[in-house]
């Protein structure tokens, strides 16, 4: 199973293999495909959803997980004929707005440590098509001159328009001694991803989705 979703939105695919599984009194279907472009829910990263199509048989794909390393497709129905090559298309528009509010948490991380110190590290983030939720500690309340210092460093990054700079298979030593941030009790391969908005303002380790250009 190969994902392909960093660099393409759709792909050919075939189904590997399927099961029906019962949600309440729903029956739903998990996929797995030997190709895809669905990002499966991790690092505070939703699931994406779309559709595979094949001819005139078409189902949505209601979410993306993983499980067990496999990524897993939620669908209600399964397609008539599961031995046919599918087209397997992300909701292009949402999968953007989530791309969006990922790198922006990136850039708030980051306006987060000039403000307010160093300590101030990840311990969860949610990132949805909606909006982005980034927990940390910190010794006190935030101010709202804070507050207000944050925003401003996160909307002069975003008009700074910087190039996504991605790197992929970094071995893990190397991203740490270069000081790219990691992900509180997130476990890392020995090989990682390093995602860098300047590299003198955000460094850090990700395996989401970002925006190559703002
Ligand atoms: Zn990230």
């Amino acid at each position: 199973m190969e994902f392909v979703g960093y660099d393409f939105l759709e792909c050919e695919a075939e189904i590997l293999r399927y099961r029906k599984v019962k949600k309440g009194n729903k029956e739903q279907y998990q996929i797995v495909l030997n190709r895809t472009p669905f990002y499966a829910e991790s690092g505070g990263q939703v699931g994406d959803t779309g559709f595979l199509q094949s001819g005139e048989s078409k189902i949505s794909i209601t979410d993306t997980q993983k499980e067990n390393n496999l990524i897993i497709h939620f669908a209600d129905k399964i397609p008539s004929d599961i031995n046919a090559i599918f087209k397997a298309v992300v909701d292009y528009n949402r999968r953007a707005l989530i791309t969006k509010s990922h790198s922006a948490t990136h850039l708030m991380h980051a306006a987060l440590r000039n403000v307010l110190g160093t300590h101030v590290a990840q311990k969860g983030s949610m990132v949805n098509e909606h909006t982005t939720r980034f927990d940390f500690s910190h010794f006190a309340k935030m101010t709202d001159e804070e507050i207000n210092s944050i925003e401003q460093i996160v909307n002069k990054k975003i008009r700074e328009n910087i190039a996504l700079n991605e790197q992929r298979n970094v071995p893990s030593k190397q991203a740490q001694e270069t000081g790219a941030m990691a992900l509180f009790g997130e476990k890392y391969g020995d090989f990682v991803r390093v995602i860098t908005f300047d590299k003198n303002f955000s460094v850090e380790l990700c395996g989401g989705t970002h925006e190559s250009k703002w």
